[in-house]
């Protein structure tokens, strides 16, 4: 909560506690500072947080690997929590609701942080603030990776390689409820059990060889594409699509794959979603999480103090839903 605390360089009236990166570097550079509540405009909106979605993009933010970045900063887009105050000319955000952030001007590692008025969304009663935290990334990711990019119809079938993560799971609840069939991996015994539980029809074992011998997709939304798109590309059908929604390195892989299948292999990055596609994307998450079909699995928290612990633990493979902090 705010308060009043004496800091190194004297006191704030209205501090809050925030974890703040000084260089690049490991998980150790997520060090937790207090700095005066931060200042809002017109057309922003000041959000008490009430717990934030950890998601591997921060990790690779935070090592250097996501281009340059100005010095201190805060981490973290996708925060949960009540509006505290509105900035003049915001319209459709009231103090007091309860919000979901899909970015922020300050950081969402935070106990409050700022974002302008269309980053903030509406968090159905229904919805914890721990899954709160879960929707933004995860769920935006899997809509536009499923029914824009991978253009999914009721009746394909769908390989959602890597399912047990934050990304995972909402392709897997998304693709379920849009009348796919559903396969999901992970490298767990508990990771495939959540699969299954979240809705998939099969569960796969991505850590065994051999796991999409006799399998045949229309569509493959693929979280680590440098281990796997070669044997996505012999596990589509012909005139399949893989939609390229994570990698950590590089392949060398026989293109002559894609001829034989007349494969679209698209990428995404939910940075680059056309604007105006936003509302709609928020306005299809709204529902789903209001009447239940989208319901995000929270699968360890952390104190926010602990931010460093969440880093290292969202790169260990086990993935059983999202990481969040709590303020
Ligand atoms: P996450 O919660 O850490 O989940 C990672 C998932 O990848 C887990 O299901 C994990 O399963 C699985 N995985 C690990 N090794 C795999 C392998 N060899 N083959 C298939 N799956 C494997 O991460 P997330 O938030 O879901 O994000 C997933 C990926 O998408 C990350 O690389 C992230 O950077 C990227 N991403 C991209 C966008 C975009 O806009 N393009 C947006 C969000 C995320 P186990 O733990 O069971 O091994």
């Amino acid at each position: 909560m705010a308060s009043t605390k004496k800091i190194q360089a004297g006191w704030y009236h209205n501090a809050m506690r925030a974890i703040v990166v000084r260089a690049f570097g490991g998980p150790e550079v997520l060090k937790l500072e207090e700095l005066p509540d931060p200042t809002f405009g017109p057309g922003e909106v000041l959000v008490s947080v009430r717990a934030v979605g950890v998601n591997p993009v921060e990790t690779y933010i935070r090592a250097g690997n996501y281009g340059p970045r100005t010095f201190p900063f805060t981490p973290g887009l996708d925060a949960s929590g009540v509006v505290e105050a509105v900035g003049a000319e915001v319209t459709g955000v009231s103090v007091g609701a309860r919000v979901y952030t899909a970015g922020t001007r300050t950081g969402a590692y935070a106990e409050k942080c700022v974002a302008t008025a269309s980053q903030v969304l509406p968090l159905p009663e229904n919805v914890s603030f721990e899954q709160g935290a879960g929707v933004n990334i995860p769920y935006a990711t899997a809509y536009r990776a499923l029914l824009q990019r991978g253009q999914a119809r009721a009746g394909e079938r769908l390989l959602v390689h890597g399912a047990s993560g934050g990304v995972g799971i909402a392709a897997v609840q998304l693709g379920r409820a849009l009348g796919l069939h559903v396969t999901g991996t992970a490298s767990t015994p508990e990771g495939r059990a959540l699969v299954l539980r979240e809705g998939a029809h099969e569960a796969l074992n991505h850590s065994q060889p051999d796991y999409l011998e006799d399998q045949s997709f229309d569509l493959i939304l693929e979280m680590l594409a440098n281990s796997n798109l070669e044997k996505d590309l012999g596990a589509l059908k012909l005139y399949g699509r893989v939609i390229v929604i994570g990698s950590r390195g590089s392949l060398e892989f026989n293109p002559r794959l894609t001829m034989a299948k007349d494969a679209d292999v698209r990428g995404m990055s939910l940075f680059n979603t056309p604007p105006e596609l936003l509302p709609g994307i928020h306005a299809a998450l709204f529902a789903g999480l209001q009447n239940g079909t989208l319901r995000p699995v929270v699968g360890q928290t952390f104190p926010l103090a602990d931010a460093s612990l969440a880093h290292e633990a969202i790169l260990t493979p086990g993935s059983q839903g999202k990481l969040v902090l709590i303020p």
